[in-house]
C-alpha cells in the first residue's frame, strides 16, 4: 500500500478513522492509534473512540445505582 498523500512512498500505517494508508510524515499518533495528521476529522474520531470505554463505564455505574435504589 502507498501513502494516500504521497503516491511514491510506502504506507507506514493505516488511519484508524478513514482507513487511508499513511507514510511516516503523514501519521499522527493519538494514544498509540494511527490517524491522518492533516485531518481534524480523523483526529476527533479517534479522540471520541478513546473516551468511549470511560463513557460506558459511567453508564454501567448509573445502571447499578438505579438497581440499588430500586
Ligand atoms: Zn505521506
Ligand atoms: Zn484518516
Amino acid at each position: 500500500m502507498k501513502c494516500y498523500n504521497h503516491h511514491d512512498r510506502d504506507a507506514f500505517g493505516v488511519c484508524k478513522a478513514c482507513g487511508k494508508g499513511l507514510c511516516l510524515e503523514c501519521i499522527e499518533k493519538q494514544d498509540g492509534i494511527v490517524v491522518c495528521k492533516d485531518s481534524p476529522k480523523c483526529i476527533n474520531f479517534v479522540k471520541c473512540l478513546s473516551i468511549l470505554p470511560f463513557l460506558s463505564f459511567c453508564l454501567l455505574l448509573i445502571i447499578l445505582f438505579m438497581l440499588i435504589v430500586d
